[in-house]
């Protein structure tokens, strides 16, 4: 279980987020949505612990600032941040040693095939196409199996294909009893798979909902009654 508690974060003297407070229970799939500069990314990079705020942000009881939990952090950024001059299979090759893997290899061949990034494995960072660098992203993020995922806007540059995989992987990671945080502004794109969503605009919670308490509600509904609400 992941727990929030008032969450502040301040770039100078622009406050980016406000008094968060919220919790995330094992084995779901989670949102943050809002439109752009609402605080998503800054939330997301809190927990991670690359950023100082106020508040605690703990899984399990333990701050996520602690190594020993950070390590059961996979955070996929949106932006891919690859090596031009190494080749695919060395990027997952060094992710496998950083994080100290043993017996990765079955699950990095099984997630380059899923993503159809099999045929490319010789290819250098600074050729791959956008798409396909959004795909190495994510491949890298997974390859530790990580308990807790962080994907930041993570269909945006992905094609259909790619789009359907990661639905998928995301409910398999779940069934696992994984904990998944999406941050996004596109509705559509979870509407699929969430059981929670965190409604984020102005760097507040406007909305913390779970699917159950929606009813029949789409979250498209919910979002525009709640926006809405506030204008
Ligand atoms: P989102 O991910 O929802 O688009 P961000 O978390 O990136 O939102 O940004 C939230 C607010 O904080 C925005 O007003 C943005 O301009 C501001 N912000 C984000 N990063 C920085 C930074 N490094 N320095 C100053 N302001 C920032």
């Amino acid at each position: 279980m992941l727990t929030a508690e008032h969450i502040t974060k301040k770039y100078g003297k622009k406050e980016a987020l406000h008094d968060l407070s919220f919790v995330l229970q094992d084995g779901t799939v989670n949102v943050l949505l809002g439109p752009n500069g609402a605080g998503k990314s800054t939330m997301m990079k809190s927990i991670i612990g690359l950023l100082k705020y106020e508040g605690s942000i703990e899984l399990d009881g333990i701050s996520t600032k602690e190594n020993e939990v950070r390590r059961k952090l996979g955070y996929i950024p949106e932006l891919p941040a690859l090596y031009p001059n190494l080749t695919v299979r060395e990027h997952m090759e060094f992710i496998a040693r950083v994080y100290n893997l043993k017996n990765y290899k079955d699950r990095m061949n099984s997630l380059l095939d899923r993503f159809e990034m099999t045929s490319q494995e010789k290819k250098f960072g600074d050729e791959l196409s956008k798409g396909m660098q959004q795909k190495l992203n994510l491949c890298l993020g997974l390859l530790p199996d990580p308990d807790f995922i962080l994907l930041d806007e993570p269909m945006i540059g992905l094609d259909p294909h790619a789009i359907k995989e990661l639905k998928n992987l995301i409910l398999e990671l779940k069934a696992q009893g994984k904990t998944i945080l999406i941050s996004t502004h596109i509705i559509d794109s979870i509407e699929s798979l969430w059981d929670r969503t965190i409604i984020l605009a102005h760097g507040e919670i406007k909305a913390d909902v779970t699917r159950e308490e929606s009813g029949e509600r789409k979250l498209e509904d919910v979002f525009f009654a709640v926006t809405e609400e506030q204008a």
